[in-house]
């Protein structure tokens, strides 16, 4: 889907071909740097607070000072979505440790952060959310600070490339015989006796926004959410599966490797997270989800 014309800068916003960083950013050279992806849906910022906080979290522990508050933050996506028109979508943010004279990996004591968002136009409730995709086991190899949002991201590029020629849509990652997440999203199964379980936080997984959200609203509804690891077979034998990111919201899984999950088709208790987290973001869901009505 087509990324917005106008781009922000290092302060400015700018049209995206005219947008240039030097190739001695820390983030090129080194992926020292933060990233968010926050949803935009009916031209408001989704779980946008929760967002700020994992980005102030991320930034600290990969020692980039915060180049913004809060408002400064909200300024800078409120403009880019309006410059852009963007209805529904997403604004990806960088803030990278910054360009300096050597490539020295300490760099200096205090950094000067690059800071690049664009906006990125695209249907979030779409037929991922109501087909649902294939996922593949992969192991996952990747760095153990999986908690903080940084852009070393190559095992999951990789992981999305495996998908890709396997016929799927993205890869469950396996350590020490349990999932982990998925290649972007956290994860999620509904067992035989219809126990709703994602992984509980750690440095093991990023803290999902998405993930905390859902949680929050299947809570008030009486309804317990377990936070433990689970195995592939779990995944196997589970009723059903699904993922939460802001990128996908709530993605049915219908099929693992080669098994159909379920019935091959999205169950009830994902239409229902669906049709929780749909009205929860200000979404017509007769309109803009009806099969999740089902
Ligand atoms: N886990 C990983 C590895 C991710 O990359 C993402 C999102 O990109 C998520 C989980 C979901 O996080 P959120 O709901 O904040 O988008």
């Amino acid at each position: 889907m087509p990324m917005g014309e106008t781009v922000y800068l290092n302060g400015a916003f700018t049209p995206r071909k005219e947008a240039l960083i030097s190739p001695l950013d820390r983030g090129f050279l080194f992926s020292h740097a933060a990233y968010e992806v926050t949803a935009i849906y009916g031209g408001k910022l989704i779980d946008f607070d929760g967002h700020l906080s994992r980005l102030g979290n991320t930034l600290e522990a990969i020692s980039i000072p915060n180049p913004h508050d809060p408002a400064g933050w909200t300024d800078i996506h409120t403009q880019l979505i309006s410059r852009n028109q963007l209805s529904e979508g997403l604004i990806y943010l960088e803030v990278s440790a910054g360009t300096y004279d050597s490539r020295d990996f300490a760099g200096p004591e205090i950094f000067t952060p690059t800071i690049f968002l664009f906006a990125d136009h695209r249907p979030l409730i779409n037929d991922v959310a109501e087909h649902g995709i294939k996922a593949i086991f992969l192991n996952d190899i990747r760095w153990r600070r999986r908690d903080i949002k940084t852009t070393q991201l190559l095992s999951q590029a990789l992981a999305y490339r495996s998908a890709r020629e396997a016929g799927a849509k993205t890869a469950f990652m396996v350590e020490d015989g349990y999932v982990t997440e998925a290649a972007s999203a956290n994860t999620w199964i509904v067992t035989e006796d219809d126990r709703i379980i994602t992984r509980n936080l750690s440095s093991d997984i990023l803290p999902g926004i998405t993930r905390g959200h859902v949680i929050a609203r299947l809570r008030e509804r009486g309804l317990p959410v377990e936070e433990r690891p689970f195995t592939p077979d779990d995944a196997y034998a589970a009723k059903e599966i699904f993922t939460t990111s802001a990128g996908a919201m709530i993605a049915p899984v219908i099929q693992l490797e080669d098994r159909p999950v379920g019935d091959g088709k999205p169950g009830p208790v994902t239409r229902q997270v669906q049709r929780l987290y749909y009205e929860a973001i200000g979404a017509d869901v007769a309109t803009a989800a009806p099969w999740a009505l089902a």
